[in-house]
Formats: structure tokens, C-alpha cells, sequence
């Protein structure tokens, strides 16, 4: 897809916009959930809406159904440090990610996941599966 063509869309449709913005987040982990590694099924505002987060790159993060339900309206970072699978490469990934360093964020949550890098792989390739089914 041309880049102009992208940006008349979203003009066109904020559904859309919301939509290609959640995929980009998924995208990030390999759909794998930030806190757990589990596949990831929701967005986690790790500020929460109810103590003023924004829906933000920064402060949005993929996650599972049980670990965004389980966290509810609590700081992420304090909720995770209790949790069984706490991490602290992944609570150094969550850091990062609010800090807005993407990119980090993804070199801790390979780190902490050994087999990320090949799973975000094959559903790179498998996407396109999908979208012509
Ligand atoms: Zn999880």
C-alpha cells in the first residue's frame, strides 16, 4: 500500500485507523503478551484510563485476556512484580516501552522469550495467509 493512500484512509475511517494501530501493537510482541508471553488477545492501558492514561503507543500494551483482566485498574508495574511469571527483563521491556523506546523494549521481551524472534517471524509470513483467506 502507497503511503498517501494510508494516510486518506484513516482520514476516510477512524475504525480503520484504530484497527491497523491495535495490529501495529500486537505486531511489536509477535502477539504475544507483554506481561505472560501468552498469545496476546487485548490492549493493556498500563496507566490506566481511570488514573488518566492515554491510549497512546507508550501506554498501551498487548496483552492476554487473563492478565488484563486479573491487572484491571491497577499500575502494571506494581500488579506484575507480584505476579508467578514476573520477569525482570520483561518489567525492563514494560519500562521501556512507556518510555517510548520500542525498540529496547523488543530486544528485552526476545531476550526474556528465546524463541520470540522465530515465532514473530512466521506470523509475519503467516499474515498474509490470513488476510487472503
Ligand atoms: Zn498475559
Amino acid at each position: 500500500m502507497h503511503i498517501n493512500d494510508a494516510v486518506f484512509l484513516e482520514d476516510l475511517c477512524p475504525k480503520f485507523r484504530l484497527r491497523q494501530w491495535r495490529k501495529s501493537i500486537h505486531r511489536f510482541t509477535g502477539k504475544s503478551c507483554i506481561y505472560c508471553g501468552k498469545p496476546s488477545e487485548s490492549i493493556d492501558h498500563v496507566l490506566p484510563r481511570s488514573q488518566g492514561g492515554l491510549s497512546t503507543t507508550e501506554n498501551c500494551v498487548p496483552a492476554c485476556l487473563s492478565c488484563n483482566g486479573d491487572k484491571s485498574d491497577e499500575n502494571a508495574l506494581y500488579w506484575y512484580r507480584r505476579q508467578k511469571f514476573y520477569d525482570p527483563r520483561r518489567a525492563m521491556a514494560i519500562r521501556a516501552w512507556l518510555e517510548g523506546d520500542l525498540r529496547l523494549a523488543i530486544r528485552l521481551l526476545q531476550w526474556a522469550n528465546p524463541n520470540f524472534k522465530k515465532n514473530n517471524n512466521n506470523q509475519t509470513r503467516d499474515q498474509s495467509k490470513y488476510k487472503a483467506a
